[in-house]
Order: C-alpha cells, then structure tokens, then sequence
C-alpha cells in the first residue's frame, strides 16, 4: 500500500501539535504501532510539547527524541512494525528530512508532521518549504491575532528582542494577524 504525507502547518499557537496529537491517539486507538518523532532540545524547552502530552504508555505508542533534529538518525531509528510515524517541530530538522519523508512514504507508512512555516521574520522555516512541496495533504491552521483579536493570525511575532533564528520557549512568542505584525513593527521589536 502507498505510504501517504500530510503535513499540519501554521504559526505559533495554530494548533499544529494539537492536530497531529490527535492523528496519533486516533492511530493508537485503532492499533496502528505509531512512532513519535520530536527534537530533543525543543522538548527539553517545553512543558508542553507533544512527549508531555502523550506520556501515558501505550503498547502501541513509540516516543522517540532526536538529538541534534538529526533526519538520518530518525530514519535509523523508525522501528521495524511502524505504520504511523509523525513528526513534531520539523522545522528544526537537518535538510535531510525532505529525502526521509519520502522515503518513509516509499515504505507504506502513514507519515503526519507538523511544523511552523514562517520563521518570526515570515520566512520559510528550515525544510518546511520542502516538506509542503512533497506532502500528499496539507493542512494551514491559524489562530487568532493576540493584538486585535478580530483577525486570523498569519506570524509568529517575537515579544522580546532576540534575533537568532531558533530561539524555543512558548512565552517569547504571539501569534499576529499581518496587519499588526506590521503595525508593531515586529522586525525592528525583535532586533
Ligand atoms: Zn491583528
């Protein structure tokens, strides 16, 4: 059988892990052997991310940490019987993804990722331009603009001023509508 692709994006707070978690209590349930794939200093950073939220053990759930959001690690590491493999934050993962996914896809499996789009600046974000081009489906979530609260948010706007591309933590981070992305000048905020 066709192994199949599709890929949650969006920014912050869209709900992007929250839609992936539920394909993965749905494979669960129905007794898919489901392999979860998240990098390990994100997680580290976060109370909430997607290892904390699944944490119950499950005979058919898998929770594997990546270090370094190495893609060839994972492909090394996807178990023999797995069915499902969803990939969480795969924004931060090595350019070799692209090449992973597909090749995860090649072997039948049902393959979920989620993963932000746009870095703070509303650029492509690492591979996630690549992963949207090979998905089978994707699905563009939104949440609402933290500053207007009328509009559906399109960036992650960085609230403190850090100008690394990659700095994790839920709290430097509001989900704005382009309007007030570009009101508050969110660029200049951040640098
Ligand atoms: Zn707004």
């Amino acid at each position: 059988m066709a192994g199949y692709i599709t890929v949650f994006t969006g920014e912050m707070f869209s709900g992007k892990s929250e839609a992936l978690e539920a394909q993965v209590r749905t494979a669960v349930n129905r007794g898919a052997v489901t392999q979860v794939f998240y990098p390990e200093q994100a997680a580290r950073a976060s109370q909430r991310d997607i290892a904390h939220r699944l944490r119950e053990p499950h005979p058919n759930l898998k929770l594997t940490p990546v270090p370094q959001a190495d893609a060839e690690w994972l492909l090394r590491h996807v178990v023999p019987d797995a069915d499902v493999v969803a990939i969480d934050e795969a924004q931060f993962f090595t350019p070799a993804i692209v090449s992973v996914l597909q090749q995860l896809r090649m072997r039948g499996l049902v393959i979920y990722v989620a993963g932000l789009d746009q870095d703070y600046r509303g650029n492509p974000f690492g591979p996630m331009g690549q992963i949207l081009c090979i998905a089978n489906q994707i699905h563009k979530l939104h949440a609402r603009c933290a500053r207007c609260g009328a509009s559906e948010a399109l960036f992650s706007q960085r609230v403190v001023a850090l100008s690394d591309q990659i700095v994790i933590g839920d709290t430097i981070y509001q989900p704005v509508c382009e309007d007030c992305y570009h009101l508050a000048g969110a660029v200049s905020l951040a640098d």
